[in-house]
């Protein structure tokens, strides 16, 4: 289990306000939890704080019931991978290698990557669709493209557990759908449990067992998607009037806005 208990977190610049207010959380093997929240609501200093990169002022993070706070980042990486959307590329790496470089947590030596690593790090990319940007440089390639590498490097982590921020921004509708068919799979098959920030509501609808929403730093609803997705909780959230429907198949919520506002 993934479980942040009762977190609360400020950045030093601002100890006035809780960017993350007494926020609880469980994600169980082969779970996909969705966050969503307005800009600035706290989901990707949740995710940092998830992750071991933050520390929390309160509270803390236990993960396969071990305290991140006591683990190295080696230790956390082979166990988690996070995606987030600011990776600054400071060195023109190939895909390929980028890849590669989530598979440090499990290499014995620096710089030497076995077959089995490469094997690995091709599969991921293949994975994501993105095995033909392998020998391009990722600051060439477009932002969704990139996203997909950065997915692929993720992968190749072989985490337990995923957290992803904003990881389909800016891919096309087809690949939006794809990585969270992966994501899903992985969930299903392998038992991967996947924390997603996403401002896509209909897609979280869609993919997830659960969603969190977070406002001003607190969580303010928890549930499967069809008890979360009301009328009167997301206007309430988004301060948007919202309508909502049933996907023809799924049968899980479709949200629009409404056209006369
Ligand atoms: P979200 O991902 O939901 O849009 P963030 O977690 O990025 O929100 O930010 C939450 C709040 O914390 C925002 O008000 C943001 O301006 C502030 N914040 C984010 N990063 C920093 C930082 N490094 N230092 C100070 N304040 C920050
Ligand atoms: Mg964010």
């Amino acid at each position: 289990m993934l479980e942040l208990r009762n977190l609360s977190f400020h950045y030093t610049r601002d100890p006035a306000r809780q960017t993350i207010d007494r926020v609880s959380l469980d994600i169980h093997q082969g779970e996909l939890v969705a966050l969503l929240g307005p800009n600035g609501s706290g989901k990707s200093t949740l995710l940092q704080l998830a992750a071991g990169a933050l520390r929390p002022q309160s509270g803390e993070v236990l993960v396969n019931q071990q305290p991140v706070a006591s683990l190295t980042r080696r230790e956390i990486a082979r166990m988690m991978a996070i995606v987030t959307p600011g990776y600054e590329v400071r060195f023109p790496l190939t895909a390929l290698e980028y890849v590669l470089t989530g598979r440090y947590a499990h290499v014995p030596a620096v710089g030497f990557d076995s077959q089995q690593d490469l094997a690995i790090a091709r599969q991921s990319l293949r994975e994501t669709d993105a095995l033909q940007f392998a020998e391009r440089r990722i600051n060439q390639l477009s932002a969704g493209e990139r996203q997909r590498v950065s997915l692929a490097r993720a992968l190749a982590q072989q985490p337990d557990w995923l957290l992803l921020d904003e990881p389909t921004a800016n891919a096309d509708l087809a690949h939006q759908i794809s990585m969270l068919r992966l994501v899903r799979e992985m969930a299903n098959r392998q038992r991967i449990g996947a924390l997603i920030v996403t401002h896509d509501l209909n897609l979280a609808a869609q993919f997830a067992d659960r969603i969190m929403l977070l406002k001003e730093g607190r969580l303010v609803a928890s549930g499967p998607p069809g008890e979360v997705l009301t009328t009167s909780v997301l206007s309430d959230i988004f301060n948007l009037p919202i309508l909502i429907d049933q996907h023809p198949q799924s049968g899980r919520p479709r949200l629009f806005w409404e056209s006369n506002s």
